[in-house]
């Protein structure tokens, strides 16, 4: 298992987390496998998507901010349930395959994690799988 921290700028960001994510998986030497990438958070989410354009993630936070607005009717009494909805939504994991001691991403994929509730510093877990069949 691997750790490190994203520290996050705003209440709602998207960082894109792909090259600490290789990283990582090269020091480890994983050749062939997956690695699972966690988020042990429950306002702060994981995704993948666009990173060539950037108006993309832009797009996305505003999305998720006009179906599940900052304030509303809701019953948590911390005042950021928002911030859980959105984190929900996008999901806690992402399991990305592993090739030559690659990540095998569509070419304009990054994984991005997804701040609802910063700024912040925060942790991401990876977990290599290794392949059965890898010599
Ligand atoms: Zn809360």
């Amino acid at each position: 298992m691997h750790e490190f921290t994203v520290r996050t700028q705003a209440r709602a960001q998207f960082i894109d987390i792909t090259a600490e994510v290789e990283r990582a998986v090269k020091q480890r030497g994983l050749q062939a496998g997956s690695v699972l990438v966690f988020v042990p958070h429950t306002t702060a989410g994981i995704t993948i998507n666009e990173n060539a354009d950037p108006e993309v993630v832009a797009d996305i936070l505003a999305g998720l901010e006009r179906l599940v607005p900052r304030r509303g009717n809701y019953r948590h009494s911390e005042g950021n349930s928002d911030a859980h909805i959105k984190a929900s939504m996008m999901g806690f994991s992402v399991m990305v395959p592993m090739e030559a001691g690659r990540l095998v991403l569509g070419t304009w994929q990054g994984i991005y994690f997804c701040e609802f509730d910063g700024p912040r510093a925060r942790k991401v877990i990876l977990q290599t799988l290794r392949t059965k069949d890898e010599a």
